[in-house]
This record gives structure tokens, C-alpha cells and sequence, in this order.
């Protein structure tokens, strides 16, 4: 039988942060293998499509081994079951992300009781960070490279360049 424990790390990633890259790197760290779930929510517009988020995060986790990238629709539990995961992983940044966050953990175990959710505190450093900051300055052409991984710093400007 196989005892690995795997993680999923779900989210839009849109786009993936230094603060995602922090969260994932210390997951695989923790975990046998961490499965990145790119969220595809039609509900939403997004900057990237999920493929080139996929392939994005994909450049930026190249290094780590047990790392894997992929994407889902629909629930997360469903998901994770699909996967044989029993972990979901999540960070945690300011207490407005604590209240949304154990909402959302409350509520997956109301539909799967035996998938846990464990949040990780984010580096100090990334506490402010989100996709949304760095959307917020690239469309002003604002320096980002502090903010996201180097090899998707091109791609971001150039969203707002075409
Ligand atoms: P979602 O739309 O599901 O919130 P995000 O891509 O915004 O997706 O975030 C995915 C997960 O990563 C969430 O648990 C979020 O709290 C966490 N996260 C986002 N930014 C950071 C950061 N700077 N440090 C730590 N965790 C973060």
C-alpha cells in the first residue's frame, strides 16, 4: 500500500508570487509530494489562462522534485479525493485571510471529513504580497522583480505591454 502524504496547494495563482513560491517550497519540504492546483473558475477573469499559469508555476518549481503542477474545476475535496490526497494546504497572511480561510476549511469538512487543512504562516516578508498587489503595480510599470519569481517578471509586463 501506498503511505505517501500528499499535499494540494490550490489557488487561481494569478499570477504565482514569491509568497505562493515560499508557501509550495516549504510544503515540499514537509510533505512526500505537493500537487499545485490551479483553480479554473469561470467566474472570474482572469490575467493568465490556467495553461499559462500552469506553465509559469511549472518554471518556477523546475528544482523541486515532489513538486507537481496541474489544474481542476469544481470542488477542492473532489479534487483531492480524485488525487488520494488528504491534505489540503493553504497560507496564511493577515487576520482578514484567518476568517476566510477557516470558513472555507469548516466547510470542506463538512464535505470530507478526512481531508485536513493545514495553513502555513507566510514569511514575514510576503505578509503584504498578493497577486493582486502585483497586478496593481505592473499595470503602472512598477518594479515587480522583488515580488514574483525572475522567470515570470517578462511575462507580466508584457500582458500590459501588448
Ligand atoms: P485563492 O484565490 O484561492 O485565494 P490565491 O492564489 O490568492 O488563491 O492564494 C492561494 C493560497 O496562497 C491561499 O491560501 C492564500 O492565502 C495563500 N497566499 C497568497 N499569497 C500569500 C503570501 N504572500 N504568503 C503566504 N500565503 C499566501
Amino acid at each position: 500500500m501506498n503511505n505517501s502524504t500528499i499535499a494540494i496547494y490550490p489557488g487561481s495563482f494569478d499570477p504565482i508570487t514569491l509568497g505562493h513560491l515560499d508557501i509550495i517550497t516549504r510544503g515540499s519540504n514537509m510533505f512526500d509530494s505537493v500537487i499545485v492546483a490551479v483553480l479554473s473558475n469561470p467566474s472570474k477573469q482572469p490575467l493568465f489562462t490556467v495553461e499559462k499559469r500552469i506553465e509559469q508555476i511549472k518554471q518556477c518549481t523546475i528544482n523541486l522534485s515532489n513538486v507537481e503542477v496541474d489544474s481542476f474545476a469544481g470542488l477542492t475535496v473532489e479534487y483531492a479525493k480524485m488525487r488520494g490526497a488528504k491534505i489540503l494546504l493553504r497560507g496564511l497572511r493577515v487576520l482578514s485571510d484567518f476568517e476566510k480561510e477557516l470558513q472555507m476549511a469548516h466547510t470542506n469538512k463538512t464535505l470530507s471529513e478526512d481531508i485536513e487543512t493545514i495553513f502555513l504562516a507566510t514569511a514575514k516578508e510576503y505578509s503584504f504580497l498578493s497577486s493582486s498587489v502585483v497586478k496593481e503595480i505592473a499595470q503602472f510599470g512598477g518594479e515587480i522583480s522583488h515580488l514574483v519569481p525572475t522567470d515570470i517578471v517578462d511575462d507580466i509586463y508584457s500582458y500590459y505591454n501588448k
